[in-house]
């Protein structure tokens, strides 16, 4: 019979860290501790593979029912309760947890087991009929809920019309009458509501239990949030059923969440927050705000003193920083949850480069758990110290970075005024796992209570979105749409900014300034750059953006747009009158006014870059993004000494049907060969200069959207005659190349052709995505999020390579170019050069460099280092692999496969088993 259930109590633990895919992370690291001696209470997990089969085929599999029946018994045997039992009855926590953790995003239930019998003698056990009642009417309202799927509302409105008919404020006011009524309250609500009564079998109830877990799996928030993360559909939950233990017994009790070190900022600190005499839900959903981990030194010392001990200890086993749940019964301390702890960028950046000193891992190992994509959230901005902050209210610093928006209550609006393009901030009272779309579409997220371990909190920071919680100052009036701060009234719609790294909110729109990266990152950099195969460049327009790209770690300019350099002010003109030009005259006045000013955005450009290659591209947009819109036509005319209907007519002449298609890249250089050798002239002139001042400038040109060799025949010659013309005039020689853009199917199909002409390739991903889908650049967004949704495309293809599509073109071109030339130099110079995925595709197809824009310098860095160590890891996984025993079974290998790691990567299970999937083809649990 198939194995589903397994058993960890009373000296036996069936599986541990090892078996994540099978128990979930939860099941499977509470079996861990349970095999290296930290107190756990007893439980069983129903595998992930039993849920797989009941979300398949709408039933539960055959031998589950007695597997489970038995597991229960061996939990009244660890326990010395009995399940139902009037005079010494077992409670179970029932909890879900899938191979990767989703932080809130599926159920739990507490206190299973509770009836009108079972709950007398939980009171005469615990000594507490308070307690017991507390416990009851909390179980019979999460129960109605999660598995009878009752709305919660009525619920509370029964426990409002409790407190206010007394005049109490406080639940916990409320006294043991108050409880007992408000239990036959909820059980004639549930019989009323759900038409039958509520269940008062235990075994009933944890059968409903279990099937609520499961299907948890699919429920929209859980689906939203392994779409964000990358979460395969596949993998199902596990269910742990725990035997209770409580926080909430009195003074000697309590409970709370902590790390092994500051999650936000990484500092090697334990850091925590605990609830006396409360139980976990408390503290989680921020419905009491807890104190700092300190203050249970104060009031619950031994057990303080033994945390410390297990969480040191917790660490240096799993050789990472852990996220803990914990309770204290009656002075005991329970484990009751370990986790690797979600984090900051800052934070897993400076833990990482911290475990390399502290010896427990490897620099390889420390830069594949730093997520690439994370480390945009490093290179956030700041609010400018400088700038005067009307400071509304003070939170805790949740997850860090500034950033400016409307005031918006409601997720669902969140959603939908992001989508319009506008910039929100969620503010929340607390958030529940229902507002995770808002928060994903909002700029910050703020909510007025709740801790640094609320659902807010955990969530934002593993998104990277700003986010402030616990701003207790906020009093959030959803009936009236306002948020008040004292005495002064915001509306939704006002502008707020909120500061996540100081844990402020702001009224308006306050100035942010750009980081400075630490120490820290900085090593990580280094280590990152000694692995890595690939180059990386970035793509700078004027001086300060390659000041900033070098800063960054750029190793020179994979593409300087230069038309970008004329839609500045004063300089606009000048172009209009080029392009406007009605003679070769004109035209040439235009161009030598231009001259000058490209030279000196050439000589900032090259002197920041001074010792690198820098990759200037000709003209290439559509003409028309330069005329005058009709409103400046007057303006315009008057300055040009023309009349505005002629410049109409100019206009006119000029207007393309499909522009993208039209008239641009090589072909205006083909047209107006004097734009290119006006445009030569200033690169080499600028060159030029910073010889004299002994500098090394490194220039490249390059050609765009070059379809046929002859066009790029034609440029170079143009570009070598003006080059060595200027040289020869200033008496000066440097090495410099000529080469093309790879941009359009045509170029990239005949690309043997095209490198006789080329020293260097540089694939233009947008251009290319664009024309090989047919899909505009400009007009997808109306449709393509659709095509996303409905799962047609895995992602948007402008934002992360189609590796099936374009990527063959993108290989296919790389190996011809390279049969002609082999020692053609090839890069990447589209978006898709600071996007991780895409980065990676990069480095297999063995391009030289990718370039992309300054702040995504550090982030193409670490993931070319990840690219290349993951080569070498799955090289050393094959030949694993190959030695494995035939017959073992999908996770058993997967198993293996951990095992036999040169370097153990953590980058994150999903990654892992992504990984896994990718090598045997099909999913491997
Ligand atoms: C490209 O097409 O990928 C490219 C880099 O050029 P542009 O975005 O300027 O068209
Ligand atoms: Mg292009």
């Amino acid at each position: 019979m198939t194995r589903l259930v397994y058993n960890f109590g009373a000296g036996i633990a069936e599986g541990g860290r090892d078996d994540k895919a099978l128990l979930g992370g939860k099941g499977a690291n509470l079996g861990e501790m349970m095999r290296i001696g930290i107190p756990v209470p007893p439980f069983f997990t129903i595998s992930t593979e039993a849920c797989r089969y009941y979300l398949r085929e709408n039933h539960f599999p055959d031998g589950l029912e007695a597997q489970v029946t038995q597991a229960v018994h061996n939990l009244e045997m660890a326990t010395g309760r009995k399940f139902g039992s009037a005079e010494d009855p077992l409670l179970v926590s029932v909890r879900s947890g899938a191979a990767v953790s989703m932080p809130g995003m599926m159920e739990t239930i507490l206190n299973l087991g509770l009836n009108d019998r079972t709950v007398e003698a939980l009171a005469r056990a615990a000594n507490n009929r308070r307690f017991a009642f507390d416990s009851y009417r909390r179980f019979i309202q999460m129960y109605a809920e999660v598995v009878m799927g009752l709305p919660a509302e009525p619920f509370e409105t029964l426990i409002e019309e409790a407190k206010s008919s007394r005049g109490i404020h406080n639940d916990t006011d409320l006294t043991t009458e108050h409880l007992e009524e408000l239990v036959a309250r909820f059980r004639d609500l549930v019989h009323e509501q759900a038409h039958e009564p509520f269940p008062d079998d235990p075994e009933i109830q944890l059968w409903g239990a279990i099937e609520a877990v499961f299907s948890s799996w699919n429920v929209e928030r859980a689906i939203a949030y392994r779409r964000v993360h990358g979460i395969p559909d596949y993998l199902g939950t596990a269910v742990s059923v725990v035997a209770m233990v409580y926080g909430n017994l009195g003074d000697d009790s309590g409970t709370g969440v902590a790390f092994t070190r500051n999650p936000s900022t990484g500092e090697r600190k334990f850091f925590g927050e605990f609830l006396l005499n409360a139980q976990g839900e408390d503290v989680v959903a921020g419905t009491r705000t807890p104190v700092s981990i300190e203050k249970m030194a104060v009031r619950l010392p031994t057990a303080y003193r033994q945390l410390l001990d297990v969480q040191q200890r917790l660490e240096r086993h799993f050789r990472d920083m852990q996220d803990l749940e914990f309770t204290v019964e009656r002075g005991r301390l329970y484990l009751l949850q370990t986790r690797t702890g979600k984090r900051t960028a800052m934070a897993a950046v400076r833990i990482a480069v911290d475990m390399v000193e502290e010896e427990l891992i490897e620099e390889a190992e420390a830069i594949l758990r730093v997520d690439p994509r994370q480390l945009d959230q490093l290179l956030h901005p700041r609010i400018d110290p400088n700038a005067s902050a009307d400071l509304i209210a003070r939170g805790l610093p949740a997850s860090p970075g500034a950033a400016s928006g409307r005031i918006v209550l409601d997720s669902a609006e969140a959603v939908e005024r992001a989508a319009h393009g506008e910039a929100v901030v969620l503010v929340r009272r607390e958030t529940s796992p229902d507002d995770f779309p808002g928060m994903v579409a909002a700029r910050a997220v703020v909510t007025a209570r709740g801790g640094m371990t609320s659902h807010a909190a955990v969530v934002a920071r593993g998104m990277g979105k700003t986010c402030v919680v616990g701003a207790q100052d906020l009093r959030i009036d959803n009936g009236s749409a306002v948020v008040r701060a004292g005495d002064r009234t915001f509306k939704a719609g006002d502008w707020i900014t909120v500061d996540g790294s100081g844990g402020a909110v702001y009224a308006g729109r306050v100035p942010t300034v750009d980081p400075k990266p630490t120490e820290e990152f900085n090593r990580l950099m280094e280590w990152a750059d000694r692995v890595r195969a690939l180059g990386v460049r970035a793509n700078a327009d004027t001086p300060p953006d390659a000041v900033k790209a070098r800063e960054l770690g750029a190793e020179g300019i994979g593409l300087c747009r230069t038309e970008h350099m004329f839609f500045e002010d004063g300089r606009i003109q000048a172009m209009r009158e080029l392009i406007l030009a009605r003679s070769q005259s004109e035209r040439a006045r235009a161009l030598a006014r231009l001259l000058p000013m490209q030279r000196d955005d050439f000589i900032g450009i090259l002197r920041a870059m001074d010792g690198l290659p820098v990759t200037i591209r000709l003209l290439d947009p559509p003409l028309h993004e330069f005329l005058p819109p009709e409103d400046e036509i007057d303006d315009f005319a008057t300055s040009a000494g023309v009349s505005p209907d002629e410049v109409r007519v100019l206009i006119e002449k000029h207007r393309e049907a499909n522009p993208m298609l039209g008239h641009r890249g090589v072909r205006l250089s083909i047209t107006y060969p004097e734009i290119a050798r006006m445009q030569t002239r200033a690169i080499f002139e600028a060159a030029a200069v910073l010889r004299r001042e002994g500098l090394d400038p490194r220039p490249e040109v390059m050609v765009p959207l070059v379809a046929e060799r002859r066009e790029l025949a034609r440029l170079r010659s143009i570009v070598i005659e003006v080059a060595e013309a200027v040289l020869a005039e200033s008496d000066t020689r440097m090495p410099y190349l000529v080469g093309t853009m790879i941009e359009l199917p045509r170029a990239a199909l005949i690309a043997g052709e095209i490198a006789e002409e080329a020293d260097f390739f540089s694939f233009g991903t947008n251009d290319l995505t664009q024309m090989t889908y047919g899909l505009s650049r400009d007009d997808a967004a109306a449709f393509l999020p659709l095509y996303i949704e409905a799962g047609i495309f895995p992602d948007d293809p402008f934002q992360v390579l189609d590796r099936e599509g374009v990527g063959q073109l993108v290989q296919m071109a790389t190996w011809e170019g390279r049969q002609r030339k082999p020692h053609l130099k090839v890069g990447i110079c589209g978006e898709h050069g600071g996007d991780p995925s895409s980065v990676e595709f990069f480095h297999e197809t063995g391009l030289d460099y990718v370039s992309c824009s300054p702040f995504r310098v550090p982030v193409a860095r670490l993931a070319a280092a990840h690219a290349n160590l993951n080569t070498i890891i799955s090289r050393g996984r094959a030949i694993a692999a190959r030695s494995m025993r035939a017959e073992s079974d999908a996770s058993e290998r997967l198993r293996q496969i951990r095992r036999t790691e040169a370097i153990a990567p953590r980058t994150g299970d999903a990654a892992l088993e992504r990984a896994a999937e990718r090598e045997h083809g099909k999913p491997v649990l």
